[in-house]
């Protein structure tokens, strides 16, 4: 494999790397050593920062913005990474939107927004990345899907249906790149302590945690300790694989 520019180490890049498990996620690689791309869209300022604190502390990182759902933002972001860290070696399809209220209460253009941002932008950059993946015979893409990608979740149709979409790309993926020494995983979180739930009452998040066994919420690093574990080589012969830190929410 050809490596990120100045490391021993590919470039990875992480869509919604702005806040959340993206942000941590983003941190995690940037700290063991790998040049980063952190990819926002409309929260420049936290991206940027965390951006500068890497490469004050040693490490290699930039902030790109793009819209994942716009194919022109897309290539562009492929390609600041490739003059700028190298090319991608680890893609991190995080970035998603979700939305909550009633099947009959969404409208046609927020299913289209929806599905644009969740899984037509996972699309674009798993386009994106494959052919330097396919030229060198190696490469590593995890996809952030949902445990309601898994079971569904009443009120919010449309997340679920993305979501679960997301778990069908990655099996059928993996299964076409396998054979090109490419791993495609899903991590399928249950309930994160992010911006995502910020809109719960701390009564609803009260419930989620109750329901979850092991009683609480996940926090972001947990995922992004999944991540980073599928993108390694500790998971060298795991590809097609849903994994699942929910707490034990669905099992
Ligand atoms: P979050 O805190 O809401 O952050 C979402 C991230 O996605 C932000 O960085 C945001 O960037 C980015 N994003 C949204 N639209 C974008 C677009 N069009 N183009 C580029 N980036 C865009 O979400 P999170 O909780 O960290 O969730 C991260 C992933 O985990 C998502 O795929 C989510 O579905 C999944 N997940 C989360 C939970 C949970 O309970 N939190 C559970 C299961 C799965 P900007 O702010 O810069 O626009």
């Amino acid at each position: 494999m050809a490596y990120g520019v100045l490391s021993m180490k590919p470039t990875v890049l992480v869509t919604g790397g702005s806040r959340g498990i993206g942000l941590a996620t983003a941190r995690l690689f940037a700290a063991s050593g790998y040049p980063t791309v952190i990819n926002y869209n409309l929260s420049a300022e936290p991206a940027l920062r965390t951006a500068r604190e890497i490469n004050a502390a040693g490490g290699m990182a930039i902030a790109v913005r793009a819209d994942v759902s716009r194919p022109d933002d897309v290539a562009a972001m492929f390609d600041a990474a490739r003059e700028q860290l190298g090319n991608v070696g680890i893609l991190i399809n995080n970035a998603a939107i979700a939305g909550q209220g009633l099947f009959t209460d969404t409208g046609y253009d927020e299913w289209k927004r929806t599905f644009a941002v969740n899984v037509d932008g996972m699309y674009l950059c798993c386009k994106a990345a494959l052919p330097y993946m396919l030229r060198e015979h190696c490469g590593c893409i995890v996809n952030l899907s949902s445990m309601w990608g898994q079971v569904g979740a009443s009120c919010e149709v449309l997340y679920s249906a993305t979501k679960a979409a997301v778990i069908g790309l990655t099996k059928a993926l993996a299964q076409e790149v396998g054979p090109s020494g490419i791993r495609v995983n899903c991590v399928a979180p249950g309930v994160i302590d992010t911006g995502m739930n910020s809109h719960l009452s701390p009564d609803d998040l009260r419930e989620l945690a109750e329901c979850t066994p092991l009683m609480r919420l996940g926090s972001s690093d947990e995922v992004a300790r999944t991540i980073f574990f599928l993108a390694s080589d500790d998971a060298s012969f795991i590809t097609g694989q849903v994994i699942c830190p929910n707490g034990g929410y669905v099992v």
